[in-house]
């Protein structure tokens, strides 16, 4: 593995687990305490491939039979980014969308403008073509992302 320019988002936890342990040390480290809620709310995110908006999230642990509230889930999705545990993400709406990162390499996001199907995809090429073009503009990249809308196989079939 050559070494990247760009940092990568995740903090080395691929198992459930282990993800539930580090966030645990960054809440006791923030002097939070490590609750059921909280740790129900990243368990249901951990659980998921998915790219899930906080009500969405919020509604699979009220149809789980939890009654955590809607403030506590915001506040920790937002403790799961900042312990680098997740990923906030923007796929071309107003509303964020939160995707764990364990055990999943740095991706990139194709977004369907018919469905709305996110296909996650990744290619090598582009760590080197970010390094390229910052480092010849005297820039440091901390991270980065590409997002590309259009329509998947199946919508662009149903079009013709
Ligand atoms: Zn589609
Ligand atoms: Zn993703």
């Amino acid at each position: 593995m050559g070494k990247s320019a760009v940092a990568k988002p995740t903090n080395g936890s691929n198992s459930v687990a282990g993800a539930l342990r580090n966030f645990g040390e960054h809440l006791a480290d923030n002097g939070l305490r490590f609750t059921s809620e909280r740790r129900a709310i990243a368990v249901a995110l951990f659980e998921t491939d998915a790219h899930l908006e906080a009500e969405e999230l919020l509604l699979r642990l009220r149809r789980s039979g939890s009654r955590v509230s809607r403030a506590t889930v915001y506040r920790t999705l937002d403790l799961l980014v900042a312990a680098r545990l997740a990923r906030k993400v923007r796929l071309g709406t107003d509303h964020n969308l939160f995707e764990h990162i364990l055990g999943r390499r740095q991706h990139e996001h194709m977004v369907c403008i018919g469905c709305g199907q996110v296909i996650e995809w990744f290619d090598p090429q582009m760590d080197r073509i970010v390094e390229r073009n910052t480092k010849e503009q005297g820039f440091t990249a901390t991270r980065y992302t590409v997002q590309v809308f259009g329509r998947c196989a199946n919508c662009a079939e149903s079009d013709s």
